[in-house]
C-alpha cells in the first residue's frame, strides 16, 4: 500500500495512543534500521525516542532477530499454566541475578506488570492502600492509574471508579546535568521535603501495603529527576513502619540513567520491581515483576496469570536484549550520549521559552513555558532528521544506546530548534 492509502485507512479505523478514533497525523512507517525509522513516502529519521525507552540497541539488530527466528522453530507460545520452557527460565534466572530478586512473574505489558506489584502488596500485606508521590506515571490500567499524578493523570476522567490512594507531594527536581546552568548549581537536599515524606507515611502506615515510586526520574508523569536521598528515605519509611517498597524501573531499568537500575543511583533494594519497555529490545511486548523470596512466601499463591503470560517469542528476544546489554558497554555508551546531550542542549536553557533543560543519562530534556503546539514540533524535527514525540511542556529525547555522536548532535539539533523558533 503507498503511505496515502495507509494514512486514509489508518484514520479510517485505527486508534492511536491518546487520541480520538479518526485523528490525523500518524505518519506511516515501511522499516528500521540501527537507529534510524524509514518512512513509507522515503523520508528516513533518526529516532530520538527508542520507541518508548524500548529499542535500546536499535532496530533490526542481527542478535535479536535470530533469537526470534530461533525460537519460532520451536514454538511461538504454548501455554505457562502447568507448563514451562527454557525461553522463560533463562529470561528469570537473568533478571534475578541482575536484580537480586529471587522471584519473577512474567507479565505481558508494564501495566499489568504494576498490576501485579499491587496484587503482591495486597495479598502480602492485607493492606489496600499504597502510597505514591505526585507527579508519576505507572501506565493506563485502572489499578495502576490510581496511583499515576492525580492532577496530570486521568483521574478526573475515572473519579468515583479508582481506588483513592495516599499522595505524597513531589519530590523536588534538580538532580542530573543541567546544561547551561553554572557548574555547582546542584539542588541541595530539601530537608523539608525529606520530613514530609516521614510524617505522609508515619501518619497512613496502619493503612499501607506498600509504597510505590519511579525511582530517581519520573517518566511520562513528567520527565523530572529528583534525589536519590528521597528514594533512600522511602526505603528506610518503608522498613520502620513494616511497609513494602515496590519500583517501578520500567522507564529507568536497563542503564538508560546511566546506573543499570533507577535504584542504583540510591543503593537501594526495592521488595518489589517491575521491569518493561528495553527489557526485550523493543522487539515484543513482555514486563515483568520481580520480588524477593520473603514477599513470595508471605503471598502464597498469586492470583494473576495472562493468557500470553511467558510468551516464548518475547522471553527469547528479552534473554537475547539483556545478553547483549551485558556485553555491550552501555555504560559508556549513556554517559557518551549524556555528554552529547548535554552539550547539545546547553544553547536550549538561554532561549526565553525555556524553563529547564535537565539530561540525566541518556535521557535528555527540554521544558518550555508554555505547552507546545506537537504537529510542528515534530515537523520542525522531521526537518532536521529527527523523530520526537513530545507532550505538553516538554520535548526530550532517550535515543537508542548504539546512537553515534552526529545522530545525537542531530537530535539535540532538532529539540533546540523545535524550541526556540517562534509559534507559527
Ligand atoms: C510505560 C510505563 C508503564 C506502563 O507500561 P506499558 O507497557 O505501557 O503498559 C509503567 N510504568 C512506567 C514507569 C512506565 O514508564
Amino acid at each position: 500500500m503507498d503511505a496515502e492509502t495507509l494514512r486514509d485507512l489508518d484514520r479510517r479505523h485505527l486508534w492511536h495512543p491518546y487520541a480520538a478514533a479518526g485523528a490525523a497525523g500518524a505518519h506511516p512507517v515501511a522499516g528500521a534500521d540501527g537507529v534510524r525509522l524509514r518512512l513509507a513516502d522515503g523520508r528516513v529519521l533518526v529516532d530520538g525516542m527508542s520507541s518508548w525507552w524500548a529499542a535500546i540497541h536499535g532496530y533490526n539488530h542481527p542478535r535479536l532477530n535470530e533469537a526470534v527466528r530461533a525460537q519460532l522453530g520451536d514454538m511461538a507460545h504454548v501455554m505457562f499454566g502447568g507448563l514451562t520452557h527454557e525461553p522463560a527460565v533463562r529470561l528469570a534466572r537473568r533478571l534475578s541475578a541482575m536484580t537480586g530478586l529471587d522471584k519473577v512473574f512474567l507479565a505481558d505489558s508494564g501495566s499489568v506488570a504494576v498490576e501485579v506489584a499491587i496484587k503482591m502488596a495486597v495479598q502480602c500485606t492485607g493492606r489496600g492502600r499504597l502510597l505514591t508521590v505526585r507527579g508519576g506515571y505507572h501506565g493506563d490500567t485502572f489499578g495502576v492509574m490510581a496511583v499515576c499524578d492525580p492532577v496530570n493523570g486521568m483521574h478526573h476522567l475515572f473519579s468515583g471508579v479508582l481506588p483513592r490512594h495516599v499522595f505524597a507531594d513531589r519530590p523536588p527536581g534538580g538532580y542530573g546535568v543541567r546544561p547551561g546552568a553554572p557548574a555547582g548549581e546542584e539542588a541541595p537536599v530539601d530537608q523539608a521535603y525529606l520530613a514530609h515524606l516521614d510524617e505522609m507515611v508515619a501518619r497512613h502506615a496502619a493503612e499501607l501495603a506498600a509504597i510505590i515510586v519511579e525511582p530517581v526520574v519520573q517518566g511520562a508523569g513528567g520527565m523530572r529527576f529528583y534525589h536519590p536521598a528521597y528514594l533512600r528515605r522511602l526505603r528506610e519509611l518503608a522498613d520502620r513502619h513494616g511497609l513494602l517498597l515496590i519500583a517501578d524501573e520500567i522507564a529507568t531499568g536497563f542503564g538508560r540513567t546511566g546506573e543499570m537500575f533507577g535504584c542504583d543511583h540510591a543503593g537501594v533494594r526495592p521488595d518489589i520491581m517491575c521491569v518493561g519497555k528495553a527489557m526485550t529490545g523493543g522487539y515484543l511486548t513482555m514486563a515483568a515483576t520481580l520480588c524477593t523470596a520473603e514477599v513470595a512466601e508471605r503471598i502464597g499463591v498469586l492470583m494473576h496469570g495472562p493468557t500470553y503470560m511467558g510468551n516464548p517469542l518475547a522471553a527469547a528476544v528479552a534473554e537475547a536484549s539483556l545478553a547483549l546489554l551485558d556485553e555491550r558497554p552501555w555504560r559508556e555508551d549513556v554517559k557518551r550520549i549524556e555528554a552529547g546531550l548535554a552539550d547539545g542542549l546547553a544553547r536550549a536553557a538561554r532561549s526565553p521559552r525555556v524553563a529547564d533543560v535537565r539530561v540525566l543519562g541518556a535521557i535528555g530534556v527540554i521544558e518550555t513555558e508554555h505547552p507546545v503546539d506537537v504537529p510542528r514540533v515534530q515537523d520542525i524535527a522531521m526537518a532536521h532528521g529527527v523523530w520526537l514525540r513530545p507532550f505538553g511542556r516538554l520535548v526530550y529525547a532517550m535515543p537508542p544506546y548504539v546512537t553515534g555522536d552526529q545522530d545525537v548532535a542531530a537530535i539535540t539539533a532538532a529539540m533546540v530548534a523545535a524550541t526556540a523558533a517562534p509559534r507559527g
